[in-house]
């Protein structure tokens, strides 16, 4: 029976960044309805693309090992979407989760830590999901820190990510480390540690699809 329900049950992955340059660089509206422009991919912190990427394809395998379905927005660079395109991804797959896969970035080499970012509540934009998003933020965080050690950076409610106000299902952005730390950005780029949090992430996951 649970075999059962874990199989119906689709994860979606999106590792952040890795967009095509000239799609990248192209604005998009924040929300439906909204005239307030967001460019679709600044490019993130210097080496996050890759990071992300390896961090959602360790998720992946994880879950398919538990017998969870997975969609990925992108396995690769040249991402031709921009934020909104990748939640319409997801919503189109009726995702019963989406994780956003990212690394953060800071002028301050000391900055370091693990946050998780959801979506605040507007109504007509979140309000169909913000419950359900923060009870997965706050157990991803907690498998996260947990796993990892790092600094507990805590949930962080966001109204300006265009790919939380697009979305009409359960999401979640985490923030794994800061590549501007020396310290974790050298964590980050490790097979070992990538396996940490892709397997924190999957056990967050996890518990928040069988309750
Ligand atoms: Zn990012």
């Amino acid at each position: 029976m649970l075999a059962e329900i874990a199989a119906a049950t689709l994860v979606c992955l999106d590792p952040g960044h890795g967009t095509a340059p000239e799609i990248g660089r192209q604005f998009e509206p924040i929300g439906p309805g909204s005239s307030r422009l967001k460019i679709k991919d600044p490019g993130g912190a210097s080496g996050e693309a890759p990071v992300a990427l390896a961090i959602a394809r360790r998720t992946r395998a994880l879950l398919l090992a538990r017998g969870y379905r997975v969609a990925m927005t992108r396995d690769g660079t040249g991402y031709r979407g921009g934020n909104r395109e990748r939640a319409r991804f997801c919503n189109a797959r009726g995702a019963a989760l989406m994780v956003r896969i990212h690394a953060d970035g800071s002028s301050d080499p000391g900055v370091h830590g693990i946050s998780t970012l959801v979506p605040a509540l507007r109504r007509g934009w979140t309000d169909d999901m913000y419950g359900a998003s923060r009870r997965a933020g706050r157990l991803l965080q907690r498998e996260l820190v947990a796993t990892t050690g790092a600094r507990d950076l805590g949930v962080v409610e966001r109204s300006d990510l265009t790919g939380f106000n697009w979305a009409d299902v359960p999401v979640v952005l985490v923030e794994t480390g800061f590549m501007s730390n020396r310290r974790e950005a050298a964590l980050l780029r490790s097979a070992a540690y990538q396996q940490k949090v892709a397997g924190a992430l999957a056990r967050g996951a996890q518990r928040f699809l069988m309750r």
